[in-house]
């Protein structure tokens, strides 16, 4: 079952699957930047992507993967020899280390096994023993592990010690409550082509006074760079936002737009309980299936993707591509470093969160893993699933 549309159904780590609308979005006229009718609606994103940050301050809506949104973050905020806390609970958390190294800052790592999040209390203990601790990095939703982070409690730690926080929060924006004000966040970086259900291709950045201040102090931070927040701040936001840095991604914001639309027609705490739900779904039918979850707290479980632990024997790789062959429907594996080969991921962002989608998924699963000759009890995790949903 292919085409040249690909997948009937996609259920991965993202990029997701976008709705009829946002596709809709996507395909409007590319306008002139400064054509009002497009001006406006750049505004009307910026002011939204502030609302899914619960923030009064700044936000910065740049063109690239969400990846260019932490590097801008990065580089802005480490100094050569400054102490940094690293929190690590899977690959993108290992990642960012990397970088602060790079950078020259004095990393020091708290890493817990890829199934679990961190505790808050090693994170205070970490400032007991570091008091000069000036930057921490973390992940909110370890979207190659489906695990979740408890930044409300670690983000107010930080602040209280006088530490700047960058946050991950890409595949969070939208499906997890985010309080960027209020838990005392400096950075937070979100992306387009996860819960909020838009294509990929924009990194959505809110940041605080007290990182506008430290970039500006920052020698280090780009400037006259394409991956330069402080260009947004002087050129943009400051200068009463006429005119941009560079030349924005037209169609991209027309696709992010329309997803917004949607976002805030449902409605911000619907579209949490949304996520929220299909993940328990899944939970609840992994476990009825006789699978076993790769986070096993359900408190540290990402709302966005669940993580399915490979049964002994399998090769995921092969099970994925038999289940788009044969099915035509697209789940992920871990996709980066040691996570590759350890799970299955079904993905429950943006529009795969609706409807029955997380029993499709489930279904796909575990008939995929029976054509393999895998046990799986493949009913009973689907009552489970549909039990969860219609509650
Ligand atoms: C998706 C994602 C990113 C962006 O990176 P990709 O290159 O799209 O994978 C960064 N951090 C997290 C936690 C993500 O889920």
């Amino acid at each position: 079952m292919s085409t040249d549309h690909g997948a009937t159904f996609t259920y991965t780590g993202g990029p997701v699957a976008v709705s009829e609308r946002t596709r809709e979005g996507l395909g409007r006229p590319v306008l002139f930047e400064y054509d009002p009718v497009y001006l406006q609606r750049f505004l009307d994103v910026e002011r939204r992507v502030a609302e899914v940050f619960h923030t009064t301050g700044d936000v910065v809506v740049m063109m690239g993967e969400a990846i260019v949104g932490l590097e801008a973050g990065a580089k802005g905020l480490t100094r050569p020899g400054m102490k940094a806390l690293n929190l690590v609970s899977g690959i993108f958390g290992k990642w960012f280390g990397d970088w602060l190294r790079d950078l020259g800052a004095e990393v020091i790592e708290i890493e817990v096994p890829w199934n679990e999040a961190i505790d808050p209390a090693s994170v205070e203990r970490a400032f007991a023993e570091h008091p000069d601790i000036r930057l921490v990095g973390v992940v909110h939703s370890e979207t190659p592990s489906g695990s979740l982070n408890p930044i409300a409690e670690i983000g107010p730690i930080a602040r209280r010690h006088g530490a700047l926080t960058i946050v991950d929060a890409v595949s969070a924006f939208a499906g997890t409550p985010i309080h960027h004000d209020e838990w005392g966040l400096d950075i937070t970086v979100g992306g387009s082509q996860k819960c909020l259900g838009a294509a990929p291709g924009l990194a959505l950045v809110a940041v605080s006074d007290r990182a506008w201040e430290a970039l500006r102090a920052n020698p280090a931070a780009p400037r006259s760079s394409y991956i330069s927040l402080l260009d947004w701040k002087d050129r943009w936001i400051d200068a009463g936002r006429q005119k941009f840095p560079h030349t924005t991604s037209v169609a991209d914001i027309n696709g992010a737009d329309a997803a917004l639309s949607e976002l805030f027609e449902e409605g911000l705490d619907a579209s949490y309980a949304r996520h929220r739900r299909a993940a328990n779904a899944c939970r609840a039918g992994v476990r009825a299936m006789g699978l076993d979850l790769w986070v096993t707290d359900d408190a540290a479980a990402s709302h966005g993707v669940t993580a399915v632990k490979v049964p002994d024997g399998i090769a995921n790789g092969d099970v994925i591509a038999h289940i788009r062959a044969k099915y035509g429907v697209m789940i992920s594996d871990g996709e980066h470093g040691p996570m590759t080969e350890a799970v299955f991921r079904l993905g429950h962002m943006g529009p795969a969160s609706r409807s029955l989608h997380p029993v499709v998924a489930l279904a796909a699963l575990g008939k995929g893993l029976r054509d393999f000759g895998v046990p799986v009890q493949v009913g009973a995790g689907l009552e489970a699933a549909l039990e969860v949903l219609g509650s």
